[in-house]
């Protein structure tokens, strides 16, 4: 009889405290889930990284490449005669969005030539599409464009800063007179 009494209040014990296990893990599981999504709902996506929709159109692009209708190579259009062409625009391609050469950068089918220089301290090549008419800058989407400073000075000063002259300024190399004053 006792036995009996021990081993039923034994099952029970186990049995009561399964119980309060596993209604602990349960309300802990859900103050998770409602801190995640709070959490969730207070982020707002600082890159098109961050955005579920964003990369989700991504990914969708991705997969889809754009047509791109093929464009006879400008060679072929144009008459043989003329003079050979002399600047390289290899790498180079039109800018302008309605043209049928536009970010083609393959010499070999573009329509760009060279159509002089610009520019008061150093020669700028000019580029010409014929396609289109557009002329632009040899130097146009680079660091560069529209920059007064000529590429010699900028290549001087890149090299000094990558040299490390925080402690002695390069003065010579620079051409100038006077060390800068460099704050503490
Ligand atoms: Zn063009």
């Amino acid at each position: 009889m006792l036995i009996d009494w021990f081993w039923s209040s034994l099952v029970l014990s186990i049995f009561v405290l399964w119980l309060v296990w596993h209604w602990t893990q349960q309300r802990l599981h859900h103050q998770m889930a409602t801190l995640t999504a709070a959490r969730e709902r207070l982020l707002k996506p600082r890159t098109p990284a961050d955005c579920p929709a964003c990369r989700q159109e991504r990914a969708t692009s991705v997969e889809r490449p754009p047509t791109r209708v093929p464009v006879t190579p400008w060679r072929a259009r144009k008459s043989q005669r003329g003079a050979p062409k002399r600047i390289a625009t290899q790498g180079f391609a039109c800018p302008n969005r309605t043209c049928a050469y536009y970010r083609i950068t393959d010499a070999h089918i573009h329509a760009l030539v060279g159509d002089g220089a610009h520019g008061q301290r150093e020669r700028i090549q000019t580029l010409r599409c014929q396609a289109c008419g557009t002329t632009f800058s040899t130097r146009r989407d680079t660091p560069l464009y529209r920059l007064k400073t000529t590429s010699q000075r900028v290549a001087e000063v890149l090299t000094a800063l990558a040299l490390g002259s925080r402690s002695q300024p390069p003065c010579g190399c620079l051409g100038i007179d006077t060390p800068p004053s460099l704050p503490g």
